[in-house]
């Protein structure tokens, strides 16, 4: 369904907590000719994480190691740990005639998007509202307030990226958001752009951000 050109590659970035992890695993469950791209991480894995599955968890040194050795085609300090995208990751994904999924943030996805030859379609994802953000991080990180406090803290500067996004998408319900990324994907496939609301989608960033 989805292979009308190869090798695309979609980026989902969003603030912490809006829901862009759940989105992307939804999407490569559901279509299997989109696999997800899995980061290099030195933050420790949280109690449900698996290596190898949801992150390649490795200690600091290891991470210089893959940075001296310019393995990374983008790599970024988040929240006090590292963040990085293999270059064999997502090569051995695309020689596969798979289509690859990010969920990066705003700084990996400027690298990205300055390397040639790659094709790049880039979604930013908001939550409903910010009350909400804030339960769904509740809920993720359950008794770490100080945690949930340097997320919500870091908001403002994370939204204010989404315009260099080819699409904004809030997730409120999650089946419906999913529904309006996988529309995205199928039509930027066949080379089709879709038009989006951009007075809707800055009155909902001004909503948000106030
Ligand atoms: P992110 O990767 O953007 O930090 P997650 O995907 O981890 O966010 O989602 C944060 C929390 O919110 C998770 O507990 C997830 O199950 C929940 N969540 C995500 N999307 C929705 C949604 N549309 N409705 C309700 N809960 C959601
Ligand atoms: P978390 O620790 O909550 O899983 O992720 C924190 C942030 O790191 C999220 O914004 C996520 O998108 C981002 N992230 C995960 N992997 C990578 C990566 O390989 N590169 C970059 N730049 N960001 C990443």
């Amino acid at each position: 369904m989805l292979t009308e050109t190869k090798g695309m590659m979609f980026i989902l970035s969003s603030p912490s907590g809006a829901g862009k992890t759940t989105l992307t695993k939804k999407i490569a469950e559901n279509n299997k000719d989109l696999a997800i791209s899995i980061s290099h991480t030195t933050r420790k894995p949280r109690p449900n994480e698996v290596n190898g599955q949801d992150y390649n968890f490795v200690s600091l040194e290891k991470f210089n190691d893959l940075i001296r050795g310019n393995d990374f085609y983008e790599y970024a300090k988040i929240f006090d740990n590292y963040y990085g995208t293999l270059k064999k990751t997502v090569n051995d994904l695309l020689s596969e005639g798979k289509d690859v999924l990010f969920d990066i943030d705003w700084q990996g996805t400027q690298q990205l998007k300055k390397i040639d030859n790659l094709s790049i379609v880039t979604i930013f994802i908001l939550p409903p509202d910010i009350k909400v953000l804030r339960n769904r991080l509740l809920n993720r990180h359950k008794g770490h307030e100080q945690l949930i406090e340097e997320r919500m803290n870091k908001f403002n500067e994370e939204v204010s990226h989404w315009n260099e996004y080819n699409y904004v998408v809030i997730n409120d319900d999650l089946n419906k958001c999913y529904d309006k990324i996988l529309k995205i994907i199928v039509s930027e496939k066949k080379g089709i752009k879709i038009n989006q609301d951009s007075s809707e989608i800055k009155n909902k960033i001004k909503e948000l951000t106030k």
